[in-house]
């Protein structure tokens, strides 16, 4: 975050390029079977450019007889025709060809990226198209090294004969990823890759805030060559679309990234059939910091944590928990980066931090400030939805809380960082862990025996010291209690995809 005079720019957001404003303007349809499709009804969803609020495109609103033509088109794809037949070194040089096509068309999906989900374009091009590449190709080379054991039995033979016995892992079969707006094209790509690996068939749901990079992805999947029905991607709202693929019979596995209230509808839904679910859900992650730290470093690491991405984040380190020596240094370091930080329309190369995603997304985080200022909670640094078009929120530290405020106990999904002082290690385990959540928290300190004294109490899928939102495609990722269950990235990730078969044979 460096230091830009006018950390509020009043800019209109920049013109969009030539392809970006061709390709929104495409009339809705959905990628099934290999072929882009007109929807079968008539229910349109408008797509709004956050930062100006002017509606810049038009999807479908898939139906049940959309969602079941795509699921069919996907186990026809799963159960026959190229894709089965496909050797493992095949698909990995698909994966690979697709790879390269995002990163041809890297600066176009930046661009449609920022304009869709209001971040800025700089980040874009940094993590989202990047990060979206990198798990592609991560994957790919998981598509050849899928394997079992030969397993010793106890088993008595009958005379003359003998066991052998052997695990083998298989696709899982026909899978509903459901993703969420905040990444949107990093998620799609974190969703297929696996998918792509494994052999697996998919129909991916983007969220309906956020469809334009997946659509655009649609197309380079087309062009690297996939077979038809491999992919299948349809816009649409969760309560409907959503909905209708969570509970077709012919899925066999959900994938859903999202929040936890919508996490535990789709559990529910999938328990008849007992699909196999895989959930990655909210969280309010504490970010934990000690009295041996210099206190800057530790403000601009503590910042960055929530602010990041508006702080629409699942790992966002929205629970501060400073030791009491240093809370007034760190509190002073990170109001002073939040003040510092330039906040404007995604697609301004000078925009550090862009709007929120919605509306809803920008009531919803100034709706939690105010039932913080009410409940007594005081407000450090922003605070505001400037006054101007534009869901945009100011970068807020709020403190003077205590843990029964709903701004301590709720996930916002916003740039707002709640503060809380502590004294002793024992306490602010305790503290960090009183939570329905456990995705990811963050410990600031050299200190190598608190630290280590720390890290097993702490109830998170991941924990990072000295940083935070490190996430790395090799590293499983996922969450503790009811931040979901299952881990992607990494051999968990290309597990997750996978049935176990036991073979066993007498010989
Ligand atoms: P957020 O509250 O952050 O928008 P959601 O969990 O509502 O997150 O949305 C994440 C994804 O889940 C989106 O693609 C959304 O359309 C989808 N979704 C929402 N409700 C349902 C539902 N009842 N069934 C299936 N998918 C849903």
């Amino acid at each position: 975050m460096n230091a830009i005079p006018a950390p509020h720019l009043a800019s209109e957001q920049p013109a969009i390029s030539a392809a970006v404003a061709r390709f929104v303007q495409r009339p809705p349809r959905l990628l099934i079977n290999g072929e882009w499709v007109a929807p079968h009804g008539d229910a349109r969803i408008p797509v709004f450019d956050p930062a100006s609020e002017r509606q810049i495109a038009e999807i479908a609103n898939a139906d049940a007889h959309d969602v079941d033509r795509a699921v069919r088109a996907a186990r026809a794809a799963f159960e026959s025709g190229p894709w089965p037949q496909m050797l493992p070194a095949e698909r990995e040089v698909l994966i690979w060809r697709l790879a390269e096509l995002l990163e041809r068309n890297a600066a176009e999906l930046a661009e449609l990226e920022s304009l869709d989900n209001g971040k800025p374009i700089a980040m874009a091009r940094m993590i989202d198209i990047p990060g979206a590449i990198q798990h592609l190709r991560y994957m790919a080379g998981w598509a050849s090294k899928i394997e079992g054991a030969t397993v010793q039995t106890s088993l008595r033979a009958a005379p003359g004969t003998k066991f052998h016995a052997y695990t083998v892992r298989e696709p899982v079969g026909v899978v509903a990823q459901i993703i969420p707006w905040n990444f949107p094209l990093l998620m799609a790509a974190l969703k297929l890759a696996p998918v792509l690996a494994t052999g697996c068939t998919s129909v991916l749901k983007p969220a309906e805030q956020t469809p334009l990079t997946a659509l655009r992805l649609g197309e380079l999947i087309i062009e690297a060559g996939f077979p038809p029905g491999v992919v299948n991607i349809l816009t649409g709202l969760g309560e409907t679309t959503g909905a209708a693929l969570v509970a077709h019979p012919d899925v066999d596995k959900i994938a859903f990234t999202g929040s936890t209230e919508v996490g535990k509808l789709i559990n529910i839904a999938a328990t008849p059939s007992l699909k196999r679910v895989s959930l990655e859900l909210g969280g309010k992650s504490p970010v934990i910091v000690l009295p041996d730290v210099d206190p800057s470093t530790v403000a601009a690491g503590a910042a960055q944590a929530v602010f990041f991405n508006s702080g629409q984040v699942c790992v966002a380190g929205s629970r501060l928990f400073i030791q009491r020596k240093v809370f007034d240094k760190v509190i002073e370091g990170v109001s002073e980066a939040s003040r510092s930080i330039v906040v404007g329309p995604g697609l301004d190369e000078r925009t550090q931090m862009g709007p929120l995603v919605s509306e809803e997304q920008r009531d919803r985080v100034m709706a939690y400030l105010q039932s913080g200022r009410a409940q007594g909670a005081t407000i450090a640094a922003g605070g505001e939805a400037p006054q101007r078009k534009g869901y945009f929120v100011n970068p807020t530290v709020v403190v003077d809380v205590n843990p029964d405020m709903k701004i301590v106990r709720e996930e916002i999904f916003g740039p707002v960082v709640v503060a809380q002082r502590f004294d002793e290690l024992d306490e602010v385990a305790k503290w960090a862990n009183d939570t329905p959540y456990g995705l990811a928290a963050s410990v600031w300190s050299n200190d190598l025996r608190a630290v280590q004294r720390l890290v097993p109490k702490i109830k998170a899928g991941t924990v990072w010291v000295n940083c935070h939102a490190m996430i790395d495609v090799a590293l499983p990722f996922g969450g503790y209690k009811q931040s979901g269950f299952g881990r992607e990235q990494g051999r968990a990730g290309i597990e997750l995809y996978t049935e176990l078969k036991s073979v066993c044979m007498a010989v």
